[in-house]
């Protein structure tokens, strides 16, 4: 339903619950974050209110300047704390937020449980996390492009790789995306309102884009891999 990233030099954590607070009146039945650091990702999650969610880690809150979250409004598996985004991997190698609905996810998590993938959620959004493990090869790039091309149905995703600090990569078909441009960070979400506080610069991807985005850079590719020149959305609302 929700979903924010950020990269950059500051803690992620920060932008991840404000940017997910800021998207609550879409309504959502649980919240997760996962956040990258020192070789690993630590992800949390809690069902109920974001508020709950802050409470679990306000003791232990994750550090590191890379992070992804998500509200979810569950479509494929009830409310629970094991279905929350973000999803991983067997391994704690990837993790991935999603909103929408993957049609083939019987099918794939079929084939990668023939493959030994342990799944631990009900969800559709869980094979794809799986499926990235299976297709990865040292190119994170090119294994996203892979899982791309074997889903069908409607998504806003973003992928974060242990193996690769400071790059998350994002894609949508149907669902929004948008990512804000700041000053040595940058931002993603799937509405406006979760980083107008932060910045005002945006590009809105198109359906079929994928974005991969750094601290101080973005660079935004179609689906055949070729270069995509997009304006910077000047937002001049206030949300
Ligand atoms: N289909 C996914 C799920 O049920 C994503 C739902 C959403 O858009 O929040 O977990």
């Amino acid at each position: 339903c929700g979903i924010v990233g950020y990269v950059g030099d500051a803690q992620a954590v920060k932008f991840l619950i404000e940017g997910l607070s800021k998207l609550e009146y879409r309504g959502y039945d649980s919240a997760g974050i996962a956040v990258y650091n020192n070789d690993k990702i630590r992800t949390e999650k809690s069902v109920g209110r974001l508020a709950a969610l802050s409470e679990k880690i306000e003791n232990d809150i994750p550090v590191g300047t890379m992070g992804i979250g998500h509200t979810r409004w569950a479509t494929h598996g009830r409310p629970s704390d094991a279905n929350s985004h973000p999803h991983m991997d067997c391994h704690g190698d990837f993790a991935v937020v999603h909103n929408g609905i993957i049609e083939n996810y019987l099918a794939l998590k079929e084939e990668l449980m023939a493959k030994g993938h342990v799944f631990k959620s009900e969800t559709d959004t869980e094979i794809v996390a799986h499926l990235l493990e299976e297709v990865y090869d040292g190119d994170f790039e090119a294994a996203v492009r892979e899982v791309l091309r074997q889903i069908e149905g409607s998504y806003a995703l973003v992928f974060m790789s242990r193996r690769d600090p400071g790059v998350l990569i994002c894609s949508k078909q149907d669902n929004p995306l948008v990512i804000g441009l700041g000053e040595g960070e940058n931002f993603i979400a799937s509405d406006i309102p979760a980083i107008i506080a932060r910045t005002r610069r945006t590009y809105i991807l198109s359906d079929g884009e994928m974005a991969v985005v750094k601290k101080d850079s973005v660079s935004i590719t179609n689906h055949a891999g070729e270069a995509v020149t997009k304006k910077v959305f000047e937002v001049n609302w206030n949300a």
